[in-house]
C-alpha cells in the first residue's frame, strides 16, 4: 500500500501527539497576543472621551475606500503600489493562514465552502498572493537598504530611526510566504513521487517552483521538510502577531479600527471636551491636552496606527522650511512615549508634562493648520487637532508666545488683531473713488439687504488688503447682488483664535457675530477670506448658508451674468495658489481655476504642488504674527514653485496668501519679474462693465489700477 505524507495533526513530537502540541501552541499564541493587546489598550481607556460612533455608513464607506480600496496608496506610486500588492495578499492569504493553523489540531480540514472549484480557484490565487508577497518583501527590503527614500530618514534631533527593526519584520513576512509556499511543495513533490494525485500548485508560483526544485528529494526529508515548514510557519506567525503591537507593524492590526472610527468633517476643530457643551465648558479643569493621558482614545489609536511611512513629513511645509516640526514625529514620540509608561509588566507610569518632555513649544506652535499632513496619510491619522489641543493646554497654563500676546489681547479689547478702533472697520469703503462706484451699505435689519459680506479683520484694516475688499464688493455689485457689511458690529471671525488654542476667546468673538448676524436679517454670507469662511462654515453655528467669493463668481461668470474682457498682456502667465482653508480644508479647487480659465487669452500653468497637496504660503491669521525658527520662509518655497512653474504671475484667493506671497517675492528678489494679484481683483479688472455714461459714473477707478 503507498503511504501518504503524515500532515503535522498526525506525528507525535516528544512524547505528545501533533493534535495536542498545537493546541497548545494556538492557544499559547493567542493568550500572548491578547494580553499584549490588552496592555496596549490600557492608555486608550483612560484616555479622554472621543465620539466616533455616529454615522456608521458613512464610516463603513470609507472603510471601504481608504482601507480596503487603499485609496490614498497610489500617491506615492510604486511604493503605493507596493503597498497594495502585499495588502491584497494579506488579505487573500487570512484564509490560508487560518485554515493552516486549523490543520495541525484536524489533519483533514477544508474550510467550509472551500471545495470543489470554488477551493480550485482560491488555491490558483493563494499561490500567486504568496508568491507577490514574498517578492514585495524582497523589494522593499532591497529599497530600504539600498535606495534608502529619504522620507525615512530619521534626522538627528528626533533620534535614531529603526532600521533593523524594519528589514526584520519584512524578513518575517518573507519566511511566512516561503514555509507556507514549502509546506505545500513537499506536499506535492511526495504526492508525485508515490504516484497519488498531487495538489494543484499555480504553475510558476512560489510553491510550484518549490515543489519543481524538490522533486528529486527522497521520500524521507520530503516528510521532514513538511513538518518543518509547518512547524516554521506556526511559531513565525504567533511570533509576527505578538511582535507587531511593540512597533510600527502594530498598524496592521489597528488600521481598519483607525479609519472607521477616522473624523469625518473636514476643516472643523474638535471641542475642548466631548460631551461638555460651551455653557458648561467652565466646568471644566483644564483645558487641552497636557499629559499624554489628555489626548483622546482616537488619538492614541492614531498613535499606533502609523506605519511611520513618512508621508505626511514630507508634505509638511513646516518641516520643509526647517521648523522644529515634522508630524510624523508627533506620533512616533507619543506612540514610544506610551509603550515606555505602559510597560506590559508592572504598572503603568503616572502622566508627565509632554511639553518640555517630548515636544516642544515652538514644535507645536509651528504648525500652520494647513493639512496637508492629514490630507497625505493613507491611514487618515489626524494632527490638527492634537496640535490644537496641545496648544489649549498651554494657552491654559498662560504659556503663550510674547510676539502672540499683544494681538490676542487686542482681538479681545478690539475684536481685531491689530488693536485698531471698531468704528474704522468700515474705513474702506469710504475713499472717494471708491464711494462714487459702489455704494456698500450697513446691514442692521432695516435695510434690505439679502446678503452679507463678510470682511474680517485683514481685509478691513489693512491697508493693501483693503483693495481685496474694494474688488470683492464692486463684484457682488456688478452681479446685482443686494449686498451689505456688518461695519462696525463685525468682529474677527475667531478662526484662528481657536486654532491657536484661544477657545474661549474664540467663543466671545464667534457669539458677538451670530448675534450680529441675526440681527442684521441676512439670508447669505459671502466672504473672501477663506479663514472666515471655513470659521462661518464650520465653527459657527445657526447662521445663514456661507460662500466664499470665488464660488459666486463662477457661478455668475458661467450664468453669463459677468463677462469678463480678455487680459492685456499675452506675456503673463498665470498660476493658482491654493489657500489652505479654500483648498484643502472646503475642497474649494475648481472654482478659482475654471474663473481663470473664462478670462480670455490668460495663459495658466499648474505648480507641482497644487490642490490637495498645496503648498502653504505661510500661515494666515495669528500666524502672522509668530515668529519661527526656520531656515527659509515658506512663501519664498512658494514663490519659487511658481517661478519653476513658468508663472510670473500668482493669483490666489486669501488675503493672509497675498501678505505672504508679496512678502516673499521681495525677499526672493523677483520684484520685477514676479507679481501677485487676488482672485477677486483680477476678476474686478477684467470686468466688463456698462460704460459709464450708463452708469452715470464720470470715472471707475480700480483699485488694481490705480
Ligand atoms: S497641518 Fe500643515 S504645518 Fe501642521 S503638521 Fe500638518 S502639514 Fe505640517
Ligand atoms: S502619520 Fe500617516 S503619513 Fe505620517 S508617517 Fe504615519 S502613516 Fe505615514
Amino acid at each position: 500500500m503507498v503511504e501518504g505524507i503524515q500532515s503535522p495533526a498526525q506525528v507525535t513530537y516528544w512524547l505528545m501527539t501533533g493534535r495536542s502540541l498545537f493546541v497548545v501552541l494556538n492557544l499559547l499564541g493567542l493568550a500572548c497576543f491578547f494580553y499584549i493587546v490588552s496592555k496596549r489598550m490600557t492608555p486608550l481607556i483612560r484616555g479622554e472621551r472621543d465620539w466616533r460612533f455616529d454615522r456608521p455608513l458613512v464610516r463603513l464607506e470609507r472603510v471601504l475606500q481608504f482601507w480596503l480600496g487603499q485609496w490614498k496608496h497610489p500617491r506615492y506610486r510604486t511604493a503605493g503600489i507596493m503597498h497594495i500588492l502585499f495588502f491584497a495578499g494579506f488579505i487573500i492569504l487570512a484564509t490560508q493562514a487560518f485554515s493552516l493553523l486549523i490543520l495541525g489540531i484536524a489533519g483533514n480540514f477544508v474550510l467550509p465552502g472551500s471545495s470543489g472549484e470554488i477551493g480550485h480557484i482560491y488555491d490558483i490565487v493563494k499561490d500567486y498572493a504568496a508568491t507577490i508577497v514574498f517578492l514585495c518583501m524582497i523589494v522593499a527590503a532591497v529599497r530600504r537598504i539600498v535606495f534608502k527614500p529619504a522620507r525615512y530618514a530619521v534626522p538627528a534631533r528626533y533620534g535614531k530611526g529603526h532600521p533593523v527593526d524594519a528589514i526584520f519584520l519584512l524578513a518575517l513576512i518573507a519566511l511566512l510566504m516561503a514555509s507556507e509556499s514549502l509546506f505545500e511543495a513537499s506536499k506535492a513533490a511526495f504526492q508525485t513521487q508515490q504516484g497519488q494525485p498531487v495538489e494543484f500548485l499555480a504553475a510558476l508560483s512560489l510553491p510550484w517552483m518549490l515543489k519543481n526544485v524538490l522533486i528529486s528529494t527522497p521520500l524521507p526529508t520530503l516528510q521532514t521538510l513538511h513538518l518543518g515548514a509547518y512547524f516554521v510557519d506556526v511559531l513565525t506567525f504567533y511570533f509576527l502577531l505578538c511582535y507587531r503591537p511593540f512597533g510600527i507593524q502594530f498598524h496592521v492590526e489597528t488600521s481598519l479600527f483607525n479609519v472607521y472610527f477616522a473624523k469625518l468633517d473636514r476643516g472643523t476643530v474638535k471641542p475642548v471636551r466631548w460631551g461638555v457643551t460651551d455653557e458648561h465648558l467652565d466646568q471644566v479643569k483644564s483645558f487641552g491636552v497636557k499629559t499624554f493621558e489628555d489626548f483622546t482614545w482616537k488619538h492614541m489609536l492614531d498613535f499606533y496606527s502609523c506605519a511611520d511611512c513618512g508621508r505626511c513629513s514630507e508634505q509638511c511645509p513646516a518641516n520643509a522650511v526647517g521648523r522644529p516640526l515634522s508630524p510624523r514625529f508627533i506620533t512616533i514620540k507619543a506612540r514610544d512615549y506610551s509603550f515606555q509608561h505602559y510597560p506590559m509588566f508592572g504598572s503603568a507610569g503616572n502622566g508627565t508634562p509632554l511639553i518640555g518632555g517630548i515636544y516642544s513649544e515652538d514644535e507645536i506652535w509651528s504648525c500652520t493648520t494647513c493639512g496637508a499632513c492629514e490630507e497625505e496619510c493613507p491611514l487618515l491619522i489626524q494632527y490638527i487637532d492634537k496640535i490644537v489641543d496641545l496648544r489649549r493646554g498651554m494657552v491654559d497654563d498662560g504659556n503663550v508666545p510674547q510676539s502672540l500676546q499683544k494681538p490676542l489681547k487686542a482681538l479681545e479689547s478690539r475684536g481685531n488683531p491689530y488693536g485698531k478702533m471698531e468704528k474704522k472697520r468700515a474705513e474702506w469703503t469710504k475713499s472717494k473713488e471708491f464711494s462714487q462706484t459702489c455704494a456698500v451699505k450697513t446691514v442692521d435689519g432695516k435695510s434690505n439687504a439679502d446678503t452679507l459680506y463678510f470682511v474680517d479683520s485683514i481685509t478691513s484694516y489693512d491697508d493693501r488688503m483693503q483693495s481685496i475688499g474694494r474688488a470683492t464688493a464692486r463684484i457682488l455689485d456688478a452681479a446685482g447682488v443686494n449686498f451689505g457689511i456688518l461695519g462696525a458690529a463685525e468682529k474677527d471671525s475667531g478662526h484662528d483664535a481657536r486654532r491657536f488654542g484661544e477657545e474661549t476667546l474664540f467663543m466671545a468673538l464667534r457669539d458677538h457675530n451670530v448675534d450680529a448676524i441675526k440681527a442684521s436679517g441676512v439670508q447669505h454670507i459671502v466672504t473672501s477670506d477663506p479663514h472666515a469662511y471655513n470659521a462661518l462654515k464650520h465653527d459657527y453655528k445657526d447662521v445663514p448658508p456661507v460662500e466664499h467669493i470665488s464660488q459666486v463668481i463662477c457661478r455668475e461668470v458661467k450664468s453669463g451674468n459677468l463677462k469678463l474682457d480678455p487680459v492685456e498682456n499675452a506675456d503673463s502667465v498665470y498660476a493658482y495658489h491654493d489657500p489652505c482653508y479654500l483648498g484643502r480644508h472646503n475642497q474649494v479647487y475648481d472654482d478659482p481655476r475654471d474663473v481663470l480659465d473664462a478670462i480670455p487669452g490668460l495663459k495658466r500653468v499648474e505648480m507641482d504642488r497644487c490642490r490637495d497637496r498645496s503648498f502653504c504660503c505661510g500661515g494666515g491669521g495669528l500666524m502672522l504674527f509668530y515668529e519661527p525658527k526656520e531656515d527659509q520662509r515658506m512663501g519664498v518655497k512658494r514663490v519659487q514653485m511658481a517661478a519653476e512653474a513658468g508663472a510670473n504671475v500668482i493669483v490666489t484667493a486669501c488675503p493672509f496668501c497675498m501678505v505672504n506671497i508679496e512678502d516673499a517675492i521681495k525677499v526672493a528678489g523677483l520684484e520685477g519679474k514676479m507679481t501677485a494679484i487676488d482672485l477677486a481683483e483680477l476678476v474686478d479688472k477684467q470686468l466688463v462693465r456698462p460704460a459709464p455714461a450708463q452708469l452715470g459714473h464720470d470715472k471707475l477707478t480700480s483699485d488694481v489700477l490705480a
